[in-house]
C-alpha cells in the first residue's frame, strides 16, 4: 500500500456533511454502469463493501452505517442487491470464485437511491483513485466515454 492510502482525507455528502476518513477505508458502491470496466481489484472491493453494507441494511449491523454509499440504499435494500447481482454476473464472467454467499433477494420496494454521487462523480473519483492503487486494471479509456 503506498503512504498516500493511509492519509486522512475529506468528502462531503450531499447534505453538506463533511465526513473524516483514512483513505483505505473509502468504500464505494460503484454506478452500474462502471462495472463491466472496472478491474479485478475494484471488482472484488465493491462484490465485499456491497455485501457488508446489504446485510449490514438487512440485519441492521454495523458496515459503514453511516457511511452515505450505504445510507443510499437504506430504504430500498432490493437496489442494493440488483447491484450485486450485476457484480456477481461480471465475476461469474469473468471466472471469479467469491467466498461470501450470494444473499437471497429482499422485498421488492418501491424505493429510489438516493443518490450520493452522480455518474460523473463517481468516474472522476475513480479516475483519481486509480493513481493511488497498485496494480488498477480499470479502463478508464471506456469509462470516460460515459461521461455525460
Ligand atoms: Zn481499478
Amino acid at each position: 500500500m503506498k503512504m498516500m492510502d493511509v492519509k486522512l482525507c475529506h468528502f462531503g455528502d450531499r447534505m453538506g456533511v463533511h465526513h473524516l476518513v483514512y483513505k483505505d477505508k473509502y468504500m464505494r458502491i460503484w454506478h452500474e454502469k462502471l462495472i463491466p470496466f472496472l478491474c479485478s481489484k475494484h471488482l472484488t472491493a465493491m462484490w465485499n463493501e456491497s455485501w457488508i453494507a446489504f446485510n449490514g441494511i438487512k440485519e441492521n449491523k454495523n458496515g459503514w452505517r453511516t457511511h452515505p454509499a450505504r445510507k443510499e440504499f437504506e430504504q430500498c435494500p432490493d437496489r442494493l442487491w440488483d447491484r450485486l447481482q450485476l457484480v456477481k454476473k461480471e465475476a461469474d464472467k469473468r471466472g471469479f470464485n467469491f467466498i461470501k454467499p450470494f444473499p437471497q433477494r429482499p422485498r421488492r420496494t418501491n424505493n429510489k437511491p438516493k443518490e450520493w454521487q452522480t455518474l460523473n462523480e463517481q468516474i472522476n473519483v475513480l479516475v483519481e483513485k486509480r493513481e493511488l492503487i497498485e496494480s488498477c486494471n480499470c479502463d478508464i479509456e471506456n469509462i470516460i466515454k460515459l461521461k455525460t
